[in-house]
């Protein structure tokens, strides 16, 4: 259930720019998480604290690696955002909307209203920008 733990929207923001660059070749550091999200290093440095206490990060020797814990919550804001913003979008909302405010509740939304959601939008496979839905977590 630990794909359950309360984030902040700013802690999201921090996960899925991490999420984003796991598969380049050297971890973020702190340094670059705070250039990438405008803050100052204390304010990134906290926001990194607060996700490692949550088990979905690990520091060392600078560098900042997702836990496979953080991984699969990844996953999830990402499904979750890519889900709700076409809920919206087959709803009349313009794309860009959609998107910005689907980042406001991808990391909230439980496991259960998005299943019945995606259920009710006859399991698309791909979001309004082309990318893929695939439902991980099920
Ligand atoms: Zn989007």
């Amino acid at each position: 259930m630990s794909n359950e733990t309360r984030i902040t929207k700013k802690e999201r923001d921090t996960l899925i720019i991490l999420g984003q660059h796991l598969n380049e070749e050297f971890p973020m550091r702190l340094v670059d998480i705070a250039l990438e999200m405008s803050l100052k290093p204390p304010t990134a440095l906290n926001l990194v604290k607060r996700l490692e206490k949550k088990g979905y990060l690990e520091r060392e020797k600078g560098m900042i690696v997702l836990t496979a814990t953080g991984i699969s919550r990844f996953r999830e804001v990402v499904e979750n955002h890519r889900i709700i913003e076409t809920l919206m979008v087959n709803n009349g909302m313009d794309l860009e909307k959609a998107c910005l405010m689907s980042e406001n509740i991808d990391f909230l939304i439980d496991h259960k209203s998005i299943d019945k959601i995606f259920e009710k939008l006859g399991k698309p496979t791909k979001c309004p920008h082309g990318r893929r839905i695939e439902q991980f977590h099920k």
